[in-house]
């Protein structure tokens, strides 16, 4: 059921608590056209941008229509023959075991031994990234004994879905039932819905903790992140995937930029500030590095024309002229070459924490 839309202003900082802002602009929701008027600001201390006002955290079901993005499920990736199957797997399993490490692996049909299925599986390179579903490298995790792996925000848990054909013990946690109910249903994966606090994981628990897509959305960033830290393994690793404000995109689309997502994005961040967060929830940043992402830019094209004629439109269309198609070309590319020389232009910030002083 869809509650009221009710909104807050915040005094101080929702990441560090400090007064001092900048005012940016008034935003309005440019994706589903959602009656509502909610400024951006910047902190002048950690450099967060925040929302305020904003959404109470009581009024945010009234923003997340059923159909939102982050709940469908990749059903296709799911779908095959047994024969198929068996013989990727025959495939998948060697690659894991020989090249990867993945022990678990050791006793699953697979070549034998690993004499030869060594040389075999390192010839077989061009699958390598098919054996572990194509995922990002960040988000193939080092093989763990008994590993344990936690999606916060997993929406249908496609990925955990991955995950468990890994060999992980895996877990969900995602708000909106719907979404959950799918992935338990279809793919009997243990997804909770509610919050992360509604759940109270026991310390250390997990090896790997993902969190694609999902800071940007949260109320209260660092209580969550002390969390996160007490069930990390101290050895484990936590991903983080959110929109980057220090991009080449936000610094040439500002208000347009699509990954404002307002006003579902609640705080957006930039190298800085993800800093500054990690510190405070006693975690630190062990890698980062910015990705492209094209189709960021194409929506950003939209909603800068949109904004040009006027019209008040909302929504995206996903097919693209001529001219959109070379300027979305042009920017990826300026952006590429950014990130090739080492600038953290990219579209969105991928980082790897760790518990603080925890370095290995
Ligand atoms: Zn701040």
């Amino acid at each position: 059921m869809k509650t009221k839309k009710e909104t807050e202003t915040l005094a101080v900082c929702p990441v560090c608590g400090k007064k001092e802002k900048k005012f940016l602009f008034e935003n309005t929701d440019r994706l589903h056209g959602i009656p509502g008027e909610f400024g951006l600001n910047q902190c002048m201390s950690c450099s967060a941008f925040y929302l305020s006002p904003r959404p109470t955290l009581k009024a945010l079901p009234h923003y997340y229509p059923d159909d939102y993005v982050a709940y469908q499920i990749n059903e296709q990736a799911c779908v095959q023959s047994e024969a198929m199957r068996r013989s990727r797997n025959f495939l998948r399993n060697t690659i894991l075991y020989e090249v990867y490490r993945y022990k678990d692996f050791g006793n699953e049909p697979r070549i034998r031994p690993s004499l030869i299925a060594r040389p075999i599986a390192y010839l077989l390179f061009p699958l390598w990234k098919r054996s572990y579903y194509s995922l990002p490298k960040i988000n193939f995790p080092k093989y763990v004994s008994r590993g344990k792996a936690l999606d916060i925000g997993c929406g249908s848990g496609y990925y955990i879905w991955i995950l468990r054909n890994l060999g992980w013990e895996v877990y969900g946690v995602e708000p909106s039932e719907n979404a959950a109910n799918k992935g338990r249903e279809k793919f009997g994966l243990d997804i909770r819905t509610g919050t992360l606090f509604d759940h109270k994981f026991p310390d250390n628990y997990f090896h790997f903790i993902t969190m694609t897509h999902v800071l940007e959305h949260i109320h209260n960033p660092v209580e969550t992140m002390k969390e996160v830290k007490r069930i990390l393994h101290p050895d484990g690793e936590l991903i983080i995937r959110t929109p980057n404000m220090g991009s080449l995109g936000y610094k040439r689309f500002g208000k347009n930029w699509g990954p404002l997502e307002t006003p579902r994005h609640l705080i957006l961040y930039s190298y800085k500030s993800l800093s500054a967060l990690s510190d405070l929830a006693g975690l630190q940043i062990r890698k980062l590095i910015t990705v492209h992402e094209k189709v960021r830019l194409y929506w950003s094209l939209e909603y800068e024309e949109k904004a040009a004629k006027g019209t008040g439109d909302f929504g995206i269309k996903e097919r693209y002229t001529l001219i959109q198609n070379l300027k979305a070309n042009l920017i990826d590319a300026h952006e590429s070459v950014l990130i090739g020389i080492g600038r953290n232009a990219g579209e969105e910030l991928q980082a790897v924490l760790a518990k603080k002083g925890n370095l290995h």
